[in-house]
């Protein structure tokens, strides 16, 4: 491609709509531009890296044997009533009505429809297993749509389906799908770890997530290096290392803590340690049951798991002014003892003497409360987020953190689809059975901003060889050298995906634009090509040069494009 005929808008400045690395890198280097929130165009230059995701994804899946479809964006409502998820989705389902006031939506994930899909013409357990998949675009009304493909609203997903006659049969199709992910972003030159995961809205009971390991990503991954266990935090049980002092229960003490509220400023202000500090937070359940949560002043709540103690149940924080008409306290001077209210407590406060809860009463705490004996527990559990210390719960060696990009997620779905739409097969017994479903996404526009994430410098993207737009530059960097430039692009052309920058701009202008948008090997007629009749080879991940006759042009090319491919 001649960069002249080519649409690679460029911008010098950071934009000012951006937060996050990869969102401005992509908006500088002209691979997408916004439209509206959480929707972009992609250019061509982003198009390009787009479909080699794509590819790889296609390439992979189809060796595992999956069929590729593609399932409309436009989902009718009778489906989802059908699972119950057109009243249950929430807001991020963007329902309408077409012309005939007749419901529909657009598709956030595609269960409902290729559950419909599949009920109607697979009948035998002969024509299982079944594992369908699509590329294709999603749309969710996310609440905050940010950092640009990161979170959209209007994105590119890879969500396959599988359909198994038996769990057995499920187990090897998740196996199957987990082994193909890994597959995937390795070729895609990732690097990236499966977390265990929580299944959240999608249902099914064990789910694993595919993180590409970025300082900026928003997930939170706990890891064992001693035992290869690994996580979401939202996930990871909360197993402390601390032994507390056996210490006897002393007598429940009132203080007079005036203007202190933060669990910090108690425990600066009593000269305790801040794990002596509880919090007692408020909940709303359903709109209509307050509850109180424990926890110490030092741990941090994990609202997933405080969503499975409460099966499901929507809950929200309690507003301050409810707060004050519930129990007559302003929030930093509530505690447990005394509420008539459900009180779950975190696990961590059992055998734990002699702690300050708050008085629900303004300006006052207590000291030396005890659990059990102060105040009763309806429910203890692990509330809390594990946090740096805590122990794995597989070999009991210490965690490590560390953040992540959620690209893909895979679930075991059972038959909670498949029975409620009453999708089933005759099985070899002649019984009727409902399909036993997993479902494998990959987000696939998300990706290609993970990898910028992973992938970058001062001076802009680094892109993996698999997923660079193009994989050599070609910089003549002197009018006179365009010709020379233009025999080598035909001759390079064919071997590799090749950008021939044939502008008629300064040098400084060209080095900058290519550095900004991660071509992976830059091929220079500089200064060495006027004098010598050599050529400059930069390496754009490690900032090599080398300088090479043309005879050994395409040798060296070769070489080190072996070398980034295996680089990981
Ligand atoms: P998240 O927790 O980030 O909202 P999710 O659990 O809703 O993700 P899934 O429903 O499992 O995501 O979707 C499959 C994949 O699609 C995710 O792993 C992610 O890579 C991608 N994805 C989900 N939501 C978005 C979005 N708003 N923009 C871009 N990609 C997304
Ligand atoms: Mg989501």
């Amino acid at each position: 491609m001649r960069l002249t005929r080519f649409l690679m808008p460029t911008l010098k400045e950071d934009p000012s709509e951006a937060e996050t690395i990869s969102h401005k890198l992509l908006l500088r280097g002209g691979f997408i531009r916004k439209v509206a929130s959480g929707i972009y165009n992609f250019l061509p230059l982003g198009f390009r890296s787009l479909k080699k995701i794509e590819n790889i994804v296609r390439e992979e899946m189809n060796r595992a044997g999956a069929l590729e479809i593609l399932m409309p964006l436009v989902q009718p409502a009778e489906l989802w009533k059908e699972t119950g998820r057109w009243d249950a989705y929430g807001k991020e389902l963007l329902r309408f009505k077409d012309r005939k006031e007749h419901d529909f939506c657009l598709g956030p994930t595609h269960e409902e429809v290729v559950t419909d899909l599949v009920r109607k013409e697979v009948k035998s357990y002969r024509q299982l297993p079944l594992i369908l998949y699509q590329i294709a675009q999603k749309f969710r009304d996310e609440i905050r749509p940010r950092f640009g493909l990161l979170r959209g609203r209007e994105f590119i997903m890879k969500d396959a389906y599988s359909f198994d006659a038996d769990v057995k049969g499920l187990e090897k199709s998740y196996e199957l799908m987990y082994e193909t992910y890994e597959r995937i972003f390795k070729k895609c030159g990732l690097r990236f770890r499966a977390v265990e995961a929580h299944t959240g809205a999608i249902g099914g009971d064990v789910s694993h997530e595919f993180m590409v390991l970025a300082e900026t990503g928003e997930d939170t991954i706990s890891i064992c290096e001693h035992c290869g266990y690994a996580s979401n935090i939202e996930l990871t049980p909360a197993i402390s290392s601390e032994s507390y002092p056996v210490e006897a229960p002393k007598p429940l003490e009132k203080v007079y803590t005036p203007g202190v509220r933060s669990a910090e400023d108690v425990a600066k202000f009593l000269g305790f340690p801040l794990a002596k500090i509880t919090k007692t937070l408020i909940y709303i359940v359903e709109e209509r049951e307050p509850i109180a949560v424990v926890l110490r002043g030092d741990h941090e709540l994990n609202e997933v798991k405080l969503d499975k103690a409460l099966e499901g149940r929507p809950f929200r924080m309690a507003k301050e002014e409810e707060i004050l008409a519930l129990i007559g306290a302003h929030p930093g001077f509530l505690g447990p003892r005394g509420l008539k209210i459900k009180i779950f407590v975190d696990r961590a406060l059992v055998n734990f003497p002699n702690f300050v809860i708050g008085a629900n009463e303004d300006e006052y705490h207590y000291l030396n409360a005890n659990l059990g004996d102060t105040f009763q527990a309806t429910l203890i559990a692990d509330l809390r987020k594990a946090k740096e210390g805590d122990l794995c719960p597989n070999c009991g060696k210490p965690l490590s953190f560390t953040k992540g990009i959620e690209v893909g997620h895979i679930f075991k779905l059972g038959t909670k689809y498949s029975s409620a739409m009453k999708a089933t097969f005759l099985d070899r017994d002649g019984q009727e059975k409902p399909f036993v479903m997993g479902c494998y996404g990959i987000g696939v526009s998300r990706l290609l901003s993970a990898t910028v994430e992973q992938n970058h410098d001062k001076d802009g993207i680094i892109f993996p060889w698999a997923l660079a737009p193009f994989q050599v530059a070609l910089l003549p960097l002197n009018r006179e050298f365009i010709d020379k430039a233009e025999v080598l692009y035909y001759k390079l052309n064919s071997r590799w995906e090749v950008l021939l920058d044939d502008r008629d701009e300064r040098p400084g202008v060209k080095f900058k634009d290519m550095d900004l948008v991660g071509i992976p090997l830059q091929v220079i007629l500089g200064k060495a090509f006027q004098e010598k009749g050599e050529f400059e080879i930069k390496v754009r991940r490690t900032g090599e040069r080398i300088l090479v006759t043309e005879e050994r042009l395409e040798e060296v090319i070769s070489k080190k494009a072996e070398e980034l491919q295996r680089e990981l």
